[in-house]
């Protein structure tokens, strides 16, 4: 009985995971979570305006670089848990895959609590709340890319390299920012530059 109960539990996580409405709550979700976070680490006012700024971008910072661990030695790596999803994205990049819209607030929530209990309130809430508004901005870069057609040349550059990322799962493990890709190496080289460098 109890693990009939388990199987219909997983089985729903693993329909909502594919489903367009849960895709759009997450981002809101998501979204908010990080305003909410934000907002009440700045209410408190612990560390004062440089104290702010400074915990903000270095959350931001911290966060681009957990999205490229992820991305590169999680969901291309070895564990099929952590694969799994993601294989799913690249053999349809147009789906609707995503953790089910509760799981990444929820989880926020309580790494803020964590930080709490060994860290000032209010940089517990602001360097969660700027991890969260890394996530938020992960999820809709990458919705965009494969949603939209963008115009602007800067733009077009950046949905590109992760556009190119689809094609060679090697290179371009960074969807916000190419940052980490530089720093690591694993840019993508056109062919075309490749051959002016020899
Ligand atoms: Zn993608
Ligand atoms: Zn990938």
């Amino acid at each position: 009985m109890a693990s009939f109960r388990v199987n219909a539990l997983h089985a729903c996580l693993a329909r909502l995971s594919t489903a367009r409405v849960n895709a759009h709550a997450g981002l809101i979700a998501d979204t908010l979570v990080s305003l909410a976070l934000l907002g009440a680490g700045f209410w408190r006012n612990e560390v004062g305006i440089a104290g702010t700024v400074a915990t903000f971008f270095f959350g931001l910072i911290l966060f681009s670089l957990v999205e490229y661990v992820f991305h590169r030695w999680l969901f291309h790596g070895y564990v099929d848990l952590m694969a799994q999803g993601h294989r799913q994205h690249h053999e349809d990049p147009a789906g609707y895959d995503a953790l089910p819209f509760f799981m990444p607030p929820l989880a926020m929530l309580t790494l803020a609590g964590v930080l709490a209990t060994f860290a000032p309130t209010s940089i517990a809430l602001l360097l969660t709340g700027a991890l969260a508004a890394g996530y938020a901005a992960y999820g809709l870069a990458h919705t965009a890319i494969h949603g939209k057609r963008f115009q602007q040349p800067l733009a077009r550059r950046w949905a590109a390299s992760h556009h190119i990322h689809h094609h060679h799962p090697d290179r371009n493990f960074g969807v916000t920012t190419p940052l980490w890709d530089i720093v690591l190496g694993t840019r993508h080289v056109p062919a075309r530059e490749h051959g002016e460098q020899h």
